[in-house]
């Protein structure tokens, strides 16, 4: 493992490929650093006791310990300790902890790597592996780029007027591939080591050329991150913890690229490339069930906290709220315990957890936000919009004045409430707070998708033989059961 000051250094010694307004950016440029503070508490947290070592795994390759975010889950426990890490991280840093992405883009081609050689007598397993052993040693941040741009989103890869709207595979050489395309949304990969990138959806049978999976350096020649940088409002006198992260997100361009063999982990199998997009989906939607657990509670926080600095803590309406929002809080975690309790062993020896807790927990998350944003917004009041700036606080004219008349509950200081609606505003009434609503919307697939599998995964005939059993009408197959068989859909 390695601390956050060596992840840094190698950050400073990629080659310069970020744009961003219109010009090249240096890694760390000022609307960066907030993200590269999150990746650093990645590493900083791995070896802080507090967390009980839950950063911490055992490496199923070499034996030795590794930052949790580069292992493959060997059990039901290692998925139980990713789901509390990623919790327990993003409570610390206030949001996203960002290299969940590595993790699940890893899990995912340790099965469908594996997969492939079963079926076809290639190697990409022995690429996988030996790409772990690297990963792991040099303890690699890395992003999963899967999301294409995708054209027409009805039209197929190879039915779009343009087929690189999908990245695909343009020329097969002696010693690798050149690919070409561009993915979309490509979290954190401004200060990543590594560029993992996986299929978007399901392949038909003749679209090998899009069918490819492999890992390459952030800064590959022909590589081209267009990013957007996302941060809370900076603070000038108020610090805050909240305020230091931030997040990026970039258009990935591959002009181009050539990916040597041993990096190619799919290339042409497109029954195993819809494995890995549908597992990485899946492992995301579990790390989802750790992350918007902290995001929930963060807000229902924030609720409780802004009913107590208004006074209004014991009305009803404030308490039947809160016990929804902490009802949502709870059943996103518990999606996630029940998906990993109910986890299946891979051929790799890799544990994949439920699709459908998964899937019921994240679409839970995503749809719930709105939820969480109305709840904050009505407890707290219009302050929460319309707060003075942080400079008229400090103005010599102006400071007493609104030091008074920011007072609610008078055991709470004028610097508290400022510093509690300050919080609440960054949350929601700014940029940051319009982006992190979508980016848990969308995030981990939009809630359609997670409908989609959760219909598909469910065995609705077993739903409707119970119901006939019961109506006296005859049914084919048992009702005996808890609603469905333990699936092992992959
Ligand atoms: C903040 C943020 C971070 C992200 N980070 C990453 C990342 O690190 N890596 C990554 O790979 N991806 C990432 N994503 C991408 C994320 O997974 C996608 O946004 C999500 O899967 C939806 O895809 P889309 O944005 O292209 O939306 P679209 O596909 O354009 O969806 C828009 C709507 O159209 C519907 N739709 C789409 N296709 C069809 C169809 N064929 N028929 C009918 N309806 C359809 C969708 O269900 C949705 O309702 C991130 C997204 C966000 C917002």
């Amino acid at each position: 493992m390695i601390s956050s000051e060596q992840y840094k250094e190698r950050m400073a010694k990629l080659k310069p490929n970020v744009y961003q307004g219109g010009k090249l950016v240096d890694r760390f440029d000022p609307s960066i650093v907030g993200g590269i503070y999150v990746l650093c508490t990645t590493y900083d947290f791995a070896n802080d006791p507090e967390f009980e070592g839950v950063g911490v795994a055992t490496s199923h390759i070499t034996g030795e310990k590794i930052n949790r975010f580069n292992h493959i889950h060997q059990s039901v426990e290692d998925l139980l300790n990713k789901q509390k890490m990623t919790r327990l991280y993003c409570q610390e840093v206030g949001g996203c902890i960002q290299r969940c992405m590595g993790i699940d883009a890893l899990n995912a081609l340790s099965v469908a790597s594996y997969d492939a050689d079963q079926n076809h007598g290639t190697s990409y397993y022995k690429n996988f592996i030996e790409f772990m052993k690297k990963v792991q040693s040099e303890d690699l941040s890395l992003v999963c780029a899967q999301t294409d741009v995708k054209g027409n989103r009805v039209w197929r890869p190879a039915k779009q007027q343009d087929p690189d709207l999908y990245l695909r595979v343009v020329e097969k050489r002696a010693d690798g591939i050149i690919v070409n395309g561009a993915k979309a949304h490509n979290s954190c990969s401004a200060y990543a080591d590594e560029i993992v990138v996986l299929p978007t959806r399901n392949m038909a049978s003749d679209e090998t050329d899009w069918a490819v999976a492999f890992s390459i350096p952030a800064d590959t020649q022909g590589v081209t991150l267009i990013n957007g940088a996302f941060n809370p409002p900076r603070r000038r006198r108020l610090e805050a913890p909240y305020c230091k992260q931030g997040e990026s997100h970039s258009m990935t361009i591959f002009d181009h690229v050539f990916v040597p063999w041993e990096r190619v982990f799919l290339c042409g199998e497109t029954e195993e490339a819809g494995k890995a997009a549908l597992l990485f989906a899946l492992y995301h939607r579990h790390s989802y069930t750790g992350c918007k657990a902290a995001v929930s509670e963060l807000y229902t926080g924030a609720t409780a906290l802004a009913a107590e600095y208004n006074g209004i803590e014991k009305a009803q309406h404030v308490r039947h709220k809160l016990a929804d929002m902490i009802q949502v809080v709870d059943l996103i975690y518990a999606s996630g315990i029940a998906a990993a309790m109910n986890s299946v062993k891979a051929g790799s020896g890799t544990y994949i957890p439920d699709s459908n807790y998964c899937n019921a927990g994240r679409m839970l998350a995503g749809e719930a936000i709105y939820g969480e944003y109305e709840a904050l917004a009505a407890i707290a009041g219009g302050l929460s919009a319309t707060l003075p700036h942080e400079e008229d606080f400090y103005n010599e004219k102006t400071r007493p004045y609104l030091e008074k008349y920011i007072m609610r509950t008078p055991d709470v200081s004028a610097e508290n409430q400022h510093r509690a609606f300050r919080l609440f505003q960054d949350m929601m009434s700014s940029a940051w707070g319009a982006h992190k609503l979508i980016d848990a919307l969308h995030g981990g697939g939009s809630p359609v998708i997670e409908k989609v599998a959760i219909y598909r995964d469910h065995n609705i005939e077993h739903s409707k033989n119970i119901v006939k059993k019961l109506a006296g009408i005859e049914y084919e197959g048992s009702t005996k059961g808890i609603f469905r068989e333990k699936r092992s859909w992959y």
